[in-house]
């Protein structure tokens, strides 16, 4: 086993969703819960967490560097792992310092992070200058990549598996949101490794097709490597939906609306504006379309991101309702 941390609440509960299986005539459907893993709202980046905040921890670092969209639930969950476990934290965020701090940035400021503004086109050299200034200024930073995804954080995803092989829910496909490929590439690692059935359909909540899979397709290999495998994913085997992306990244639109509207209202299920939202309203037109089969068990996977449901700037089409 890859050195961790343990902090999340594992293993997660895996529920029906009999109101919803009925609603929509489809699938038999199941939920993995990973909005409960814990740290602050929980979410998927605390299992990768735990194997990074153990990595941080054995290369003696004081301060953990990381950085994401303004409304990062990565971010979130990185500031909550510092506060736990004693680190400084420096968040390089997308966009402009608010007025008044909502959602996920509201929680970043309560959790003692620093906050460095930028541009997307600034955000890589403002990183590597937050991580050089921490260095000449002897506050050991350890640098947390986006997502948390690089092998030590996807492996995560690769237990993910094998707890979920021990659950017994045997899914014919997987259905999450998909974004920096750390989850999916993990998953992809553990369906070799722990001889999963299923597949493993990504939703993409930002990036084209191509690029989500170049980047899995590396991941896949460099975590199997981490278990002493060795795996090559070719692009066509990886599955990446881009048929959802609407407006862009959390640009949040009526798909999404209505997802979230259908998982609240027939099982009580919270969803995000960003990311879970859009991988159910995917999920729900796979069903309407007849891609998923009524036959078929089909497992979401919750991956979290709920403090976006607070953020000022979803709150008027979130009130639509
Ligand atoms: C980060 C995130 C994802 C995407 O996971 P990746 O490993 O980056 O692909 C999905 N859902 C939520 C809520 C997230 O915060």
């Amino acid at each position: 086993m890859i050195q961790k941390l343990s902090f999340a609440h594992l293993p997660t509960p895996v529920e029906p969703l009999e109101r919803l299986s009925t609603l929509l005539g489809g699938p038999k459907l199941f939920i993995k819960r990973d909005d409960q893993t814990g740290l602050a709202f929980g979410g998927n980046k605390t299992r990768k967490l735990e194997f990074l905040l153990a990595a941080a921890k054995k290369s003696g670092a004081r301060t953990l560097i990381t950085a994401g969209a303004i409304q990062s639930n990565h971010c979130r969950q990185t500031a909550a792992a510092a506060a736990r476990f004693g680190f400084e934290c420096i968040l390089v965020l997308v966009g402009d310092s608010p007025e008044h701090p909502s959602g996920n940035v509201l929680l970043d400021k309560l959790l003692g992070a620093e906050f460095i503004w930028t541009t997307q086109a600034l955000r890589d050299q403002k990183l590597k200058q937050a991580f050089e200034d921490s260095q000449a200024n002897d506050r050991v930073p350890y640098l947390i990549p986006y997502g948390g995804s690089n092998p030590t954080g996807a492996v995560a995803y690769t237990y993910a598996i094998e707890e979920l092989i021990k659950q017994q829910i045997d899914p014919d496909w997987i259905v999450f949101a998909t974004s920096s490929g750390g989850t999916q590439a993990g998953m992809i690692v553990g369906k070799h490794h722990f001889g999963l059935r299923g597949e493993i359909l990504g939703i993409s909540v930002d990036e084209p097709a191509s690029i989500l899979q170049d980047r899995i397709s590396d991941l896949s290999g460099e975590t199997a490597s981490l278990l002493g495998d060795q795996l090559v994913v070719q692009n066509e085997q990886i599955q990446v939906n881009t048929d959802y992306l609407g407006g862009g990244y959390a640009q949040m639109g009526e798909p999404e609306l209505e997802a979230i509207q259908l998982f609240a209202q027939y099982e009580g299920i919270l969803l995000d504006p960003v990311y879970t939202g859009r991988a159910a309203a995917g999920m729900i037109d796979l069903i309407r379309k007849g891609f998923l089969k009524p036959r078929d068990r089909v497992l979401f996977w919750h991956t979290g991101g709920m403090p976006a449901l607070f953020a000022d700037r979803y709150r008027d089409v979130l009130n639509q309702v």
